[in-house]
């Protein structure tokens, strides 16, 4: 059933022309335990580009700034936590093989890599080498000669910032995040999406700072929530949800500051939280990112193809949205008890604008409006009042609410929605929540950049 379901999204994908997935290979966040986080422990990182950068293939558009775009992507992970990186140069072309690491750390964009892509269309990938102890040994990343790239927002093809900051994320250790906004999101944009350039993956989200901190640190004074998710079901037994999402957000503003998925343990944890007041939220994880594209092979989540048990969100029980104060230099434990069935009755699966359905968040400007579209199982049974957003800055104008027709396999409703200018840059939701109490986030669904 799951190999169906997804099977059918990519293939409204490909036919949308909008998204395709982008797929971590071998690196993996924790072994399977969940104890140790694989990441580099030298420093600096020392980055050998390679000569394909100063002269690119013809999959790169003329004239493209490809080590600038580089440059700025390691820039933007540099600031964000504990890691430096020292550059360097090198005539290597293609990424080490699987079992051959030579302890270069290798970018290129040389079209000598087709063969590390074979057929697929993901616009990077990031080959990890570990030793024994779990360190991160060697990481190569290389772009993929068979599709295009350019810096300028050249629709149809890839942000070469966007994809170069996505990899090192994976080069640093970080798995895929379930926020849509995130740059650690499994799929990229491609420019045109929406009709409009896809630059939202160059800058980092909270959500990506708050994992590069876990691994390498942060600066004092940040504090941490952790707990587990269980679920009960109606016979009494009590069960520990692996693979459910768990995300916090600012209870001020209702941005997305950061999410972390469920270990087989039931266990999450939340780390680099600058101290205030958090709202946090667990869920099924069955929208537009779902539980199997969270994970490389061998990872803590190998296995992982569905929150299990399932369970659903409601408003009522106020166990599935807490409430909760964090405060410097302190772990505040946050357990979660849900029940385990049945499972969400709401699937918001794409979300979209401009005449266009994807999976990835929608880059909005503050002192606008908009209208979006959400497609999903149930959608069209959430009555206008049930749709919403946690941030007092965006509003959702309930007249609005329309169901669309789309070749679509779900329904689809469209909606407006007024961003206030004063909204600061960072990811919002949108929650949906039916007649008898249930509700979904679509994490992270609306992003707003700096650059605006
Ligand atoms: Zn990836």
């Amino acid at each position: 059933m799951t190999a169906r379901r997804i099977s059918a999204i990519l293939c409204l994908l490909a036919f949308l022309g909008a998204t395709v997935p982008v797929r971590a290979y071998t690196l993996r966040y924790r072994d399977a335990s969940g104890i140790v986080a694989r990441r580099w422990l030298t420093r600096p990182i020392i980055i050998a580009f390679s000569t394909s950068l100063n002269s690119p293939p013809s999959n790169i558009k003329e004239g493209s700034d490809v080590i600038g775009a580089l440059r700025r992507a390691l820039h933007h992970w540099a600031v964000a936590a504990d890691v430096q990186f020292f550059e360097t140069t090198s005539s290597v072309q293609t990424i080490s093989s699987q079992h051959a690491g030579d302890r270069i750390n290798l970018i290129t964009v040389s079209s000598d890599n087709a063969a590390a892509f074979g057929s697929y269309e993901n616009p990077g990938r990031t080959r990890v080498f570990y030793d024994s102890g779990g360190a991160i040994t060697e990481a190569d990343i290389a772009l993929n000669p068979n599709v295009s790239f350019s810096s300028d927002g050249t629709p149809g093809t890839y942000d070469l910032e966007s994809t170069f900051t996505h990899e090192v994320g994976h080069l640093l250790g970080l798995e895929h995040s379930a926020i849509l906004g995130a740059t650690m999101q499994p799929r990229q944009a491609m420019n045109g999406l929406f009709g409009l350039p896809a630059f939202t993956q160059r800058s980092l989200s909270e959500d990506d700072i708050a994992g590069a901190r876990s691994l390498y640190g942060s600066r004092a004074g940040s504090g941490s929530i952790f707990g587990r998710l269980v679920a009960s079901s109606i016979g009494g037994q009590s069960q520990r949800v692996f693979g459910g999402h768990v995300f916090a957000e600012d209870a001020l503003t209702g941005r997305v500051i950061a999410g972390n998925v469920t270990l087989p343990s039931g266990d999450y944890r939340i780390d680099a939280l600058e101290p205030g007041n958090y709202r946090v939220i667990g869920q099924s994880l069955d929208g537009p990112v779902e539980a199997d594209e969270i994970a490389s092979a061998n990872g803590s989540y190998s296995g992982l193809l569905d929150t299990s048990p399932p369970f659903r969100s409601r408003v009522a029980s106020r166990s599935s949205s807490q409430s909760i104060a964090v405060t410097a230099d302190a772990a505040t434990s946050l357990g979660f008890f849900v029940s385990s069935n049945p499972a969400p009755a709401i699937k918001p699966r794409l979300l979209g604008m401009n005449g266009e359905l994807s999976t990835v968040a929608l880059p909005l400007k503050p002192g606008k409006t908009f209208t979006i579209y959400v497609a999903g199982e149930g959608v069209d049974e959430i009555p206008a009042a049930g749709i919403s957003s946690t941030s007092p800055f965006i509003q959702v104008n309930s007249d609005t609410v329309t169901n669309e027709e789309f070749d679509a396999p779900y329904p689809v409703i469209s909606f407006q929605i007024t961003v206030a200018r004063e909204t600061m840059p960072g990811e919002y939701s949108i929650v949906l929540q039916s007649g008898d109490g249930e509700f979904v986030y679509l994490v992270g669904a609306l992003t707003i950049d700096a650059d605006y």
